[in-house]
């Protein structure tokens, strides 16, 4: 079981060094072909807009999306959950459009810079979450599973092998989400 890291712009370090705690040999993703022998994908936080233009300069996106269709896992964190949704609020930014959820970016009011705030995850329970210019997810389909909301609006959900997260778990010293991605990744390969 390989785990891959898009690796284009944004925290890509911090998630590789979560996984290499977390005992997988994690791969950096920055050519189509790096995806070639992989079953789950991280997209780091950052800045969506650039890891999406960046993401279609080579057709990265098209190659992602394919290997997805054929049971490759994907977990977005902020950036990267952007780029997962289906409507992202008043942009046409690129997205791989693949997760039924509408998203606004940089939506936190007055805490739009940075804050942190227990969360409570379902089967995991109480978790740090770090929010850095954090997008909100307004809507989600019936197909997605809400595993952790932050007043009333979702912050961690799942529909079957795409996880995504408003906040950034890379950036605390606590390895249960990534652990419960790399189950994801397990059980769909
Ligand atoms: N605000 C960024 C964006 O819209 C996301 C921030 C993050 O990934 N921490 O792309």
């Amino acid at each position: 079981m390989n785990i891959g890291v898009l690796s284009l712009q944004g925290d890509f370090r911090e998630h590789i060094e979560m996984l290499k705690k977390c005992s997988v040999n994690p791969i950096e993703v920055r050519l189509p072909e790096d995806l070639r022998n992989i079953d789950g994908l991280v997209i780091p936080g950052g800045e969506s807009t650039a890891i999406g233009n960046l993401m279609q300069k080579n057709s990265m996106d098209k190659e992602i999306i394919k290997k997805h269709k054929s049971g490759m896992a994907i977990y977005g964190t902020c950036a990267g959950a952007i780029l997962l949704a289906k409507n992202i609020v008043g942009s046409n930014q690129p997205s791989l459009n693949l997760l039924d959820i509408s998203i606004k970016r940089n939506d936190y009011g007055r805490q739009l810079d940075s804050f942190e705030s227990e969360l409570s995850i379902k089967n995991i329970g109480k978790f740090k979450g770090i929010f850095i210019r954090a997008p909100v997810i307004e809507k989600v389909d019936k197909k997605v599973k809400v595993l952790s909301s932050l007043n009333k609006k979702p912050v961690l959900i799942r529909q079957e092998n795409l996880l995504a997260s408003a906040f950034h778990p890379e950036l605390t010293n606590d390895s249960r989400i990534h652990e419960y991605f790399i189950k994801m990744v397990k059980d769909y390969s």
